[in-house]
């Protein structure tokens, strides 16, 4: 019989007394390293919906829906694919909300008993619409974040300073207008750009 090594019997009795090397995991959760780099999540709270993370994800793994016709408030569900994600930190990066509207968090967890309905993650965000025709211009969060970016110069543009008093409550919420004349009497709201185009241009008679 071939004798175990001094270095081996002295790892044995270590693991005998102190127990094994290797992690415990599943039994006891795996704490991963400060640094690592997980699983992105968004936070409703900061994030404006403004799309520019999806615009630089290398791997297509967020995506928005804009639903404005189902009768319910209009929004847009922000959709992180987990399962798709390699976790680059890209999104993070450019995340104009000061890199909080979406953040690496140590989550390393990928394993779904149900991947369709378990592999994405979503957040809500309130969707403003043009008052004349209804389409969706942009979050009301994020029109309120160019606002206060603009600061003073927000004045210029009757979109951004209505959505600005909108989110101070001092004029209502989403309306769109029954009576359309598309003339001067409709400047004064908030318009996609092919709406206030149309108002611009139209002479009343
Ligand atoms: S970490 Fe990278 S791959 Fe994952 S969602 Fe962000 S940009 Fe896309
Ligand atoms: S605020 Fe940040 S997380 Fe939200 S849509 Fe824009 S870039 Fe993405």
């Amino acid at each position: 019989m071939k004798l175990p090594k001094l270095r081996e019997l002295k790892e044995a009795i270590r693991a005998l007394i102190k127990g094994p090397y290797t992690s415990e995991f599943p039994r006891v959760a795996h704490k991963p390293h400060k640094n690592f780099r997980g699983q992105p999540k968004f936070n409703q709270d900061k994030c404006v919906g403004c799309l520019a993370c999806e615009e630089v994800c290398p791997v297509g793994a967020i995506d928005h829906i804009d639903i404005t016709d189902d009768g319910g408030i209009p929004r847009r569900i922000m959709v992180h694919y987990t399962d798709t994600c390699i976790f680059c930190g890209q999104c993070e990066a450019v995340c104009i909300a000061e890199h909080e509207g979406i953040k690496l968090s140590d989550e390393w967890e990928l394993s779904f008993f149900d991947r369709k309905n378990e592999s994405s993650e979503t957040i809500e965000k309130e969707l403003q619409l043009c008052e004349i025709c209804g389409r969706s211009i942009a979050c009301k969060d994020h029109l309120k974040w160019i606002a206060d970016k603009l600061g003073e110069l927000t004045y210029s543009s009757p979109t951004l300073y209505l959505s600005r008093l909108k989110s101070l409550g001092i004029v209502d919420e989403n309306i769109v207008s029954v009576l359309k004349s598309e003339g001067r009497s409709d400047r004064v709201k908030i318009l996609c750009a092919s709406c206030r185009r149309k108002t611009t241009l139209t002479t009343e008679e």
